[in-house]
């Protein structure tokens, strides 16, 4: 009898967590972002380990993203509060030691789920041949 499982073994592909910079919708590994962060007393910082608590938004290391945050209000959107001269200039202040822009991202597979329908199958070659 033929033995048909053909599981496929050895270890899950990592699975990279993923976040969405408010202004550009562009999605990236959470850690090629940067987190800011409304914390909960009060200022909005950047965190960089991503541990702070707090609301969250994401950013792209470049500074074509934060340039247009400040000028359409995206992180006081995203965060929901109004960020005082202070911060954003602690926010201004980061953004110039990133680089203009980034490179497209690299179109990574996203998970599992997205077969990739590629041509054709390896089709192996003991199948019966359907004429029709
Ligand atoms: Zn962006």
């Amino acid at each position: 009898m033929a033995n048909q499982t053909r599981r496929v073994k050895g270890p899950r592909p990592k699975h990279v967590p993923m976040r969405t910079c408010v202004v550009c919708r562009t999605t990236r590994p959470k850690r090629e972002l940067v987190r800011i962060v409304r914390t909960l007393t009060g200022p909005v910082v950047i965190d960089l380990r991503g541990k702070q608590n707090g609301r969250g938004a994401y950013l792209c290391r470049q500074q074509v993203c934060w340039t247009a945050a400040f000028k359409r209000r995206a992180l006081e959107h995203a965060l929901q509060t109004a960020v005082s001269p202070e911060d954003r200039a602690q926010l201004e202040a980061f953004a110039r030691t990133l680089p203009p822009t980034l490179p497209a991202p690299a179109t990574a597979p996203v998970g599992d789920d997205t077969v990739v329908a590629a041509t054709a199958p390896p089709a192996s070659s003991n199948q019966a041949p359907s004429a029709r």
